[in-house]
């Protein structure tokens, strides 16, 4: 007896064991070769990694790479910008024009420009203006200040006959004088700055200045498009949009140019239908409309040269490859092979030369480099025991939430979760009353949870869920508090339910038991994530590990200290830094730039996020100040003996030193 029992207990896991969780079955449920594809996998030990020369080089562990900035007291959240990402999104771009334009036998070329206003960090437009150069790759500013960023990281034509060749600089936006004055000035320096006139009053104000100049101007048009963007951005286009001329407008530019013969620096059409565009069939609809404005502007007599398409160009967040909002069904080759066709056939059909292309993708372009990386503080779970068995002596409503939970089945898990509702309900009515005291509430709320945990489990078998149990997947989730602020890192996440990818970044070969939402550390209940990316439509749970708790420490009484839990937000590089606000003063994240290497990895950049004094500045505070009112406090406070003379030393040295730290927690 003793020695098979022996043998037994030494014998492999038995053949009973759930099967081990795969990493394959982590990638389908994360869905991140969908959204991630070349730049990111995970690898055989359950970590994401990032390839950030896509198919051609070498790939970093993202794991190992967030505990390697953390051994260098760079702390979480942080965000990654992989300059050999956005160095691959320019050469995939310019390639797709290059094999389209080769592919139609289009006979003029492409120049690329990056609209600012999708990231304008310095080390970004730098980054991009230097992988850029070989494809003379431009610059896009919608405003002043870009303008201004435009013109001084863009480096002008050594001299005039390499100007054709010039990178472009657009000008959009609303322009004053100045703005338009500094525009024209800087053909002098050997830029090729386009004026694009929004409105008509501007081509008044270039025509002005640029004859007190002397200085001929190339202007561009940007058209308002009847045809309709679909999705969040949808509304750039059409009669009342905010931007550009109508056709009756465009005319009158075009008869004002004329009537001071200037109708030869007409010479870019300009449209935007808006970003994330995320159906093909509405960027055909829009080039076939602007080709045609195209051709007619060349035949009215205008010096027609270039077609700027804008941007739009979508990034495929949820990897569905469907024309849902956060979705595309186009890849780069298909939107780049519409907008050569197009063009090229009005072109043709009217005998007018073919223009240079222009695009101006952000999204697409800016993306993929940025991974935010946060860490998980807490949990809050829904109690998962099983209750105690009942007694003859309990409240007939606790009897009855007590056999609903025994007899629930797939036959009847409907019907059951009505019934525990309502005894759910009458149990808390009872308790109001007084009926009830707090223990047989509290085994009531116990049965209550025990009968959905039950139910949940049969729902999660079924193919079809009835409409009335959709919610309970939400009701039953976790919390998991994260370290960060969705409306400093993530706004679109909270202001239009854009939907980014999130996943754990490692125990990717673990199976994720429980669900989740996430929830933001700051005191705002808008500042949680409970929408996530799935094959169809959302999820309103996302699959996550339980933490995993570090052996007890020698102090018992310390609370549980649990292993770090990594999450990365992914595809964050487009928009979300520079419209991130400082609610309840969580200031700017550690931004940590990787260059990869021969030899694996190199930071070339570390721009450390905001620190708590410096956050207080921007609310007009001086931390100086701060701390001497403190100091006068505890010398009252010693004064009066409130205090010990070490307590008063704590406090202020606390005070002090927090005025230096980064404003999110420390783990
Ligand atoms: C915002 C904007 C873009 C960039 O759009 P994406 O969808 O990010 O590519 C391009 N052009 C203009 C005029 C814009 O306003």
């Amino acid at each position: 007896m003793t020695a098979t029992l022996e043998t037994t207990s030494q014998a492999p896991a038995p053949s009973t064991a759930p099967p081990a969780w795969t990493i394959e079955e982590s990638e389908n449920l994360y869905r991140i070769e969908g959204w991630g594809d070349p730049y990111f996998s995970i690898n055989a030990a359950g970590h994401v990694t990032v390839s950030p020369q896509g198919d051609h080089g070498g790939s970093l562990d993202l794991y190992e790479l967030v505990e390697g900035l953390r051994k260098r007291n760079i702390g979480l959240p942080l965000l990654l910008r992989f300059s050999d990402i956005l160095a691959d999104r320019i050469n995939r771009i310019n390639a797709a024009f290059a094999r389209g334009i080769a592919r139609y036998k289009y006979p003029n070329s492409y120049r690329g420009v990056y609209p600012i206003k999708c990231n304008q960090h310095r080390h970004i437009v730098e980054a991009l203006v230097r992988y850029g150069k070989p494809y003379y790759f431009g610059l896009e500013a919608g405003s002043k200040p870009e303008l201004m960023i435009a013109l001084a990281m863009l480096e002008p034509a050594e001299s005039p006959d390499m100007e054709a060749n010039q990178s472009l600089l657009i000008c959009n936006g609303y322009k004053d004088r100045e703005y338009i004055e500094t525009a024209l000035l800087a053909r002098r320096l050997g830029h090729r700055p386009i004026i694009v006139v929004e409105q008509v009053s501007e081509v008044t104000l270039a025509i002005e200045i640029s004859q007190a100049l002397g200085i001929k101007p190339i202007l561009g048009v940007r058209a308002k498009l009847s045809t309709q963007g679909v999705g969040r951005w949808g509304i750039s286009t059409g009669d009342r949009a905010k931007f550009g001329l109508t056709i009756p407008e465009m005319l009158a530019v075009v008869n004002q140019l004329k009537a001071v013969e200037m109708l030869d620096c007409l010479q870019l059409l300009h449209f935007h239908i808006g970003s994330q565009i995320s159906s093909i069939s509405v960027i055909k609809e829009a080039m076939t409309e602007a080709s045609q404005i195209y051709v007619q502007l060349a035949k009215l007599g205008a010096n027609m040269q270039y077609l700027d398409v804008g941007g739009g160009l979508g990034v495929d967040y949820d990897g569905s490859k469907t024309n849902f909002y956060a979705s595309k069904n186009y890849n780069i080759q298909n939107y780049v092979n519409d907008v050569i066709s197009a063009v090229q056939e009005a072109c043709e059909a009217a005998t007018v030369p073919c223009p240079t292309l222009i695009s101006e993708s952000g999204r697409a372009i800016a993306s993929h480099q940025s991974v935010l990386i946060f860490d998980v503080l807490a949990t809050n779970d829904i109690p998962q025991q099983l209750p105690e068995p009942q007694s003859e002596k309990e409240h007939l409503i606790i009897r009855n939430l007590w056999e609903t939970w025994e007899m629930i089945s797939a036959e009847n898990y409907q019907e059951a979760y009505h019934d525990a509702v309502q005894f759910k309900e009458e149990a808390i009515s009872l308790f109001n009353f007084g009926y009830l005291g707090l223990k047989e509430r509290a085994r009531a709320e116990q049965l209550y949870w025990a009968c959905c945990s039950k139910i949940l489990d049969i729902c999660r078998q079924q193919a079809y869920v009835p409409d009335d149990l959709e919610d309970l997947e939400l009701s039953m989730s976790s919390i998991y508090y994260v370290n960060m602020s969705v409306f400093q890192s993530a706004p679109d996440s909270w202001a239009i339910d854009q939907l980014f990818p999130i996943m754990p970044i490692h125990r990717l070969d673990e199976e994720p038991t429980q669900r989740g939402i996430l929830a933001d550390i700051t005191c705002d209940s808008d500042g949680k994530i409970d929408r996530f990316i799935d094959l169809r439509d959302v999820k309103s749970v996302l699959e996550l590990h339980p933490l995993r708790q570090l052996p007890p420490a020698a102090n018992r009484d310390h609370p549980p200290v649990f292993e770090p839990y990594y999450l990365g937000m992914f595809l964050m590089g487009a928009y979300q830094e520079i419209m991130g606000n400082l609610h309840n003063l969580f200031g700017d994240i550690n931004v940590v730039h990787i260059q990869m290497t021969p030899k694996g990895y190199q930071i070339e950049h570390l721009v450390k996020g905001d620190t708590i004094a410096e956050v207080l500045s921007y609310v007009q505070y001086d931390a100086e100040d701060l701390l001497e009112n403190m100091r006068c406090y505890t010398e009252k406070a010693l004064e009066d003996d409130r205090m010990s003379l070490e307590e008063s030393q704590l406090l202020l040295e606390n005070y002090e030193r927090s005025l230096l730290h980064y404003t999110y927690l420390k783990n």
